[in-house]
């Protein structure tokens, strides 16, 4: 799994900040009109917004530079002829951005193509999954973008386990036992 360090992401964020207040381009013809990509962005952002306050990340509209950084790194390991689908919850309001603004150096975005995990689909407009659904996306044969989620369902009989390993459990055993010894 790949992560980012915080510097570049902020850096892509002011990148995508400065790149929405240019005009955007003239040749840019959308896979889905305009106000179906806006009804999925309102009921992505409804449903984060609970999460947002419980976990307190960036608004909504500013998570688009998390995908993009992750991206732009991924891009950095890659040959300069390997195309990639990213599979992302919402994948249509990012797609969207790169296409309308020039935020993605033209040979990384040429080789890019989006789609929305499987199962998130179903949360979006039908003319959305028409064209962002993996198993209608030309190329991705029968991936679904859902392996990270097979992969922590298989994993949740570990959450009680890891309870335990939590830094409040691991700190205080090995100090009261240092301090015990002491006695
Ligand atoms: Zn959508």
């Amino acid at each position: 799994m790949l992560t980012r360090p915080q510097g570049p992401v902020d850096e892509c964020g002011r990148r995508i900040i400065a790149a929405r207040k240019k005009p955007p381009r003239p040749s840019c013809a959308p896979k889905v009109p305009a106000h179906i990509v806006d009804e999925c962005e309102k009921s992505y952002k409804a449903a984060d917004e609970k999460k947002v306050k419980t976990t307190n990340v960036d608004t909504p509209g500013e998570q688009q530079k998390y995908a993009i950084a992750l991206l732009e790194h991924l891009f950095t390991f890659l040959p300069p002829n390997a195309t990639v689908a990213a599979l992302y919850d919402i994948g249509c309001v990012v797609d969207r951005s790169l296409e309308l603004y020039n935020i993605l150096p033209v040979d990384i975005h040429q080789r890019l193509i989006f789609a929305i995990s499987a199962m998130h689909t179903y949360g979006h407009q039908w003319a959305c999954q028409i064209v962002y659904n993996p198993r209608l996306r030309e190329g991705l044969g029968l991936t679904d973008g859902e392996g990270v989620e097979r992969l922590w369902s298989r994993l949740r009989k570990l959450i009680p386990i890891t309870r335990s390993s939590a830094v409040s459990t691991c700190m205080f055993p090995p100090h009261h036992a240092s301090h015990d010894r002491s006695q």
